[in-house]
């Protein structure tokens, strides 16, 4: 008999098992030999049972009006809150950020329920002018029928909350489909929001490996709308199998953000912005500082001091006293961090700070690595042009302003930027030139409020916004019209 505790998931207002009887383990990253939890590996089946919940949950879910569905957001936002302590130890268990930092990603996911709550009272169309003056004319915004909501381990409750919110706000039923490594906290966002009086299946949950049940998950008749967080990789293998299917994709995906800093910037400013930026939640943020780029007058200060910000941190588990950096999520993590590094020092960048796994009895059973800032660098090599999703700032030196601009801008990907100067014209240059979603001036990659439009450009990602009211459009459709 196990003595795991095994956490189920919510289909149609029933808290279900696995059929099959298959469990998949969710790992403590900071000691890989204790096994937080267990969940149900659901199958096909099971995967379109929860359709057809959804399906007859949203019926009443989208009955009831824009305000007592927003009462419910509000009621589960204050409930986020009220069980902050314990649902951020959860998030630093399963995940491994430390706890500052998850009760942080807590707030925010409350942030996300009180916005898009508060919204339910906002206009719900406009009324348009007609040629003929006993004509009526007017929008009137309709949910979509059935969200799938894909997300990824690194904010595990955050992205799931960015989705959720404004999907329930317009009127939608979900499915969660959350990562495999990171399930048990957005089972609790269900929990919570079926504590909140969501109506039984408008809120539904998946677990399960997206490689063997992403057919199902994707290919079933009561999807309308898939919202996806993740990698490039699984992002067009999505697009793929929507294709030609009519069903709406939003998708956010890999990034590989740059701060400049001219030679004229606050370079203590400069260095702690983009220390933070890059370090925080290990380097596991789509919005993470991967790529600095040093006027070359300042290039060896900034090293300097990014350098020494890196070896400044304690490294330990999450709930530990005192850790300012908790472990990767999982060792095959590391293990491509690493294989980055030693990739990058093979074509010849310079390894100034980390690298390595930190040393300590207590920290040799958990997926540790040290903040690791690459010198040297130059615009070919691999760790400038791929996402390593790690704590690893890669530095290159350039000339001038233009030099910076064009290294900004020469990647597949453009999630976020930011320049570091005290130059006016300078830092609006960059804001019309540069060629991503989100761009900060004196201010980290990283950070966006909820009710700002997020999202990215190029490759970083398609389909719409995430956040703000823009956010809200993904997941409504509108009806014009006409009375005479
Ligand atoms: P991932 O491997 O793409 O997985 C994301 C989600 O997709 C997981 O729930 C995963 O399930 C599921 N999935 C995998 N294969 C699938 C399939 N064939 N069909 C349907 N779903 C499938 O990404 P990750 O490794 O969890 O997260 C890291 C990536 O997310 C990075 O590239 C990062 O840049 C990106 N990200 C982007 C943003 C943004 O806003 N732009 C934010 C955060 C992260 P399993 O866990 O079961 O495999
Ligand atoms: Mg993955």
């Amino acid at each position: 008999m196990s003595t795991v505790e095994r956490r189920l998931n919510l289909v149609g207002g029933e808290w279900v098992g696995s059929g099959s009887d298959e469990w998949i383990s969710v790992l403590d990253p900071a000691d890989l030999r204790r096994t937080v939890a267990e969940v149900p590996a659901m199958d096909a089946d099971e995967v379109a049972e929860t359709y057809r919940a959804a399906s007859t949950g949203q019926q009443a879910w989208g009955a009831l009006s824009a305000i007592a569905r927003g009462r419910v957001l509000l009621r589960a936002a204050a409930m986020l809150r009220e069980r902050k302590t314990e649902l951020a130890a959860l998030i630093t268990a399963e995940m491994g950020k430390t706890l500052i930092e998850a009760q942080i990603e807590v707030d925010k996911s409350a942030d996300f329920f009180e916005y898009y709550g508060a919204l339910s009272r906002l206009e719900v169309g406009e009324v348009l002018p007609h040629e003929r003056t006993e004509v009526t004319a007017w929008t009137r915004h309709e949910p979509l029928g059935v969200v799938l909501a894909v997300t990824p381990w690194n904010d595990p409750l955050l992205t799931p909350a960015r989705k959720l919110a404004p999907a329930l706000a317009a009127g939608n039923a979900v499915v969660l489909k959350p990562a495999s490594y990171t399930p048990l906290i957005g089972i609790e966002l269900a929990r919570v929001l079926a504590d909140a009086g969501v109506s039984s299946g408008a809120v539904n949950t998946i677990t399960g490996s997206g490689g063997k049940i992403g057919q199902a998950l994707l290919d079933d008749p009561n999807v309308h709308a898939v919202s996806f967080t993740g990698s490039n990789e699984v992002g067009a293998e999505i697009e793929q199998a929507l294709l030609g299917t009519g069903v709406r994709l939003l998708a956010e995906l890999g990034g590989k953000n740059a701060a400049i800093v001219l030679g004229d910037a606050d370079l203590e400013l400069a260095s702690t912005t983009i220390a933070a930026a890059a370090f925080a939640q290990a380097g596991q943020r789509c919005t993470a500082t991967s790529r600095v780029i040093v006027q070359r007058s300042v290039y060896q200060d900034v090293i300097e001091r990014l350098s020494q910000l890196a070896r400044d941190h304690r490294i330990g588990a999450g709930a530990g006293q005192g850790t300012t950096l908790g472990p990767l999520v999982s060792s095959s993590q590391r293990a491509s961090v690493e294989a980055f590094i030693a990739r990058a020092s093979d074509e010849g960048a310079t390894l100034r700070a980390g690298g390595r796994r930190p040393g300590g009895a207590e920290l040799q059973h958990g997926c540790f690595l040290e903040p690791t800032v690459l010198a040297d660098v130059r615009e070919s090599m691999e760790i400038w042009t791929e996402e390593v999703f790690g704590p690893v700032v890669a530095v290159l030196a350039v000339d001038d302003e233009a030099e910076a601009l064009s290294a900004l801008n020469a990647s597949r990907y453009g999630l976020a930027a930011s320049i570091f100067t005290r130059n006016l014209q300078a830092a609006m240059r960059f804001v019309r030139a540069a060629d991503a979603g989100q761009v900060a001036v004196n201010l980290p990659t990283s950070g966006w409020d909820v009710h700002f439009p997020f999202g990215g450009f190029k490759e970083s990602g398609r389909g719409h916004k995430e956040q703000g009211l823009e956010g809200l459009d993904f997941y409504r459709q509108t009806k014009m019209v006409v009375v005479a």
